[in-house]
Formats: C-alpha cells, structure tokens, sequence
C-alpha cells in the first residue's frame, strides 16, 4: 500500500497547540489529536489565536492531520427543556471548540454520541438534533462535528451505525457532520463482537449505510475487555482482545483502505510504549496494514 498513512496519538496542549503539533512531528506522527481546553470543563476559553495559526501553519507544511476532541460533559443528549442553562453552556462550549479547532487547521471535534437516561429513548434523540443544530447555527468553517460511537457503558445509545447515519442525516446542516469509528467501542459494544464476523456485521453493513463515506477519523484502541462487554477501557494496539489478528482484519476491508488512501486519521487513545513513545505501535499498524 503506497498511500501516505496517518497515524498518531492524542497529545497534551501544555505547550500550547502549536506545542502539540511540534510534537507530533518529533515522534514522527501523520495524525494528533488534542484536547482544545480543559477536558472536565464546559467554560468557553479565549484562546491564543496566534498559537492556534502556528499549529495551522506548522501542520500544512508537514502535512499533518489533527483532530480535536470535545471536553467529556459536552452530552448532546442534554434536554433543552429540562436544563435550559446547561444546555446552552454545552452549545457556547462546542461552538468555542469549533472555532478553536478552524483557527488550529483541524479537521473537526470528536463529539461523544450522547447519554440519555429518561425513560423514552426518541426524546434522547431529539435532544441530540436539537443540540447539534444550535452549534451549527450559521456555522461556515471548514471543521466538522464528529459524532463518535460508544461502548455502552453510558446506557444504550449511540452503539450502532444505524443511529450514526440516522442523527446526521436529521440534522439541519449534515455537510459540516462527520463520524469517529473507536475501535475499542465498536469491539465491546458489539459491532464485531467477534472477529469471525467483522465481515457480515461492520464492513458489509457498513457499507451498505453509507457510513464509510461520512467517517472522518478513526481511534485505534484494543479493547482489555471481550466482545458485548459494553466496558469502555482502551488497551494498546495488539495488546487487547481485538488483537493482531482483529486488526489485520480490519485492514484488509476494502472500505478500510479506501478511506486510508483519502489520508484518514489513525488515532491512538492509549499509553506510549515504554520508551515514551508510540513509534512502536505505529510501526506495528504500518506493518499490519501492509502485510
Ligand atoms: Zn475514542
Ligand atoms: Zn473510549
């Protein structure tokens, strides 16, 4: 395979996002993706703009992708109506994101599917439309909203690419959406819950939605828990119950390797390798999607 791969880690901002891009170049990596603030805070940041088109910059003339994800209580499954004052703070929160994520030349904000625990599943959905169409609201940048899949360790919702396709294609504005594949979560939560039928549930399936075309990035986690565990614990690449063998399986669909031609982001949400590093865990994927 000849297409220039681009595989990286989630890095810290502590120097700053042009800091993190740096960094990112150091270790080697096509891909980062970073936190744009605090991750346990919905607080809009007014952030360094300048520090934001140094990572630009610095990333078009390396040719490097990034990726931002959204703070943890950013729940799209928010209600409106229940509570107003939250639900406005998660919009201000995400739109900040947004606008943080354009200045640094990213491709978008991972966005977590939702948690909704009233009794009436539809309602969770409409809550999540709701919200997303308020942080898109007159939105004409080129960074998208990424509505990544869950284990299902946070309630029933957002497991499948059925309920993926459906939100965005609800949405007012599904041109600035996108989809983040977690493998870890797609493993435990069932969509392959054995690497057996990768084939008939994810590729094919996948396929058949059209959910490959609206995939934007993907996170390559192992999974420390089997298949149908809805445990969402990352292990490194190999190392967990998806396994090589998983992931040599996964690179070989064919839908996989379109996408890695059109340069999709691989994203380890994981521990360095003993050296401090993830150089030995991107050689491993280079390996396994070569072989
Ligand atoms: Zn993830
Ligand atoms: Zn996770």
């Amino acid at each position: 395979m000849t297409a220039n791969l681009k595989i990286g880690a989630h890095l810290s901002i502590k120097k700053g996002y042009f800091g993190a891009a740096k960094e990112a170049f150091r270790y080697g990596m096509g891909a980062f993706q970073y936190f744009p603030k605090n991750p346990r805070s919905l607080s809009v940041k007014s952030f360094d703009l300048r520090d934001a088109e140094q990572c630009r910059e610095f990333c078009l003339t390396h040719q490097i992708v990034s990726v931002a994800h959204t703070p943890y209580p950013s729940n799209l499954a928010i209600d409106r109506q229940v509570e107003p004052e939250q639900f406005q703070r998660i919009v201000m929160s995400l739109r900040n994101d947004l606008e943080i994520a354009e200045a640094c030349g990213s491709i978008g904000i991972v966005v977590h599917f939702g948690t909704f625990k009233a009794r009436n599943p539809l309602h969770g959905y409409q809550n999540i439309i709701q919200c997303i169409n308020e942080v898109l609201l007159g939105w004409n940048g080129s960074s998208k909203l990424l509505i990544e899949n869950q284990a299902g360790n946070h309630g029933d919702m957002g497991m499948t690419m059925e309920e993926m396709i459906s939100v965005k294609k609800l949405c007012a504005s599904p041109e600035h959406m996108g989809f983040c594949l977690d493998t870890c979560h797609a493993f435990a939560s069932g969509l392959w819950p054995s690497n057996k039928n990768m084939d008939r549930y994810f590729s094919l399936k996948g396929s058949q939605l059209d959910y490959w075309e609206g995939l934007s990035v993907i996170h390559l986690n192992d999974s420390r828990y089997p298949g149908l565990s809805r445990k969402d614990r990352h292990a490194r690449v190999g190392q967990g119950y998806i396994g090589e063998a998983g992931f040599k399986d996964l690179f070989q669909r064919e839908a996989l390797r379109e996408l890695l031609t059109q340069e999709i982001p691989l994203i380890f949400e994981t521990e360095p390798g003993e050296d401090g590093t993830y150089s030995e865990d991107m050689k491993k994927v280079q390996r396994w999607i070569n072989a």
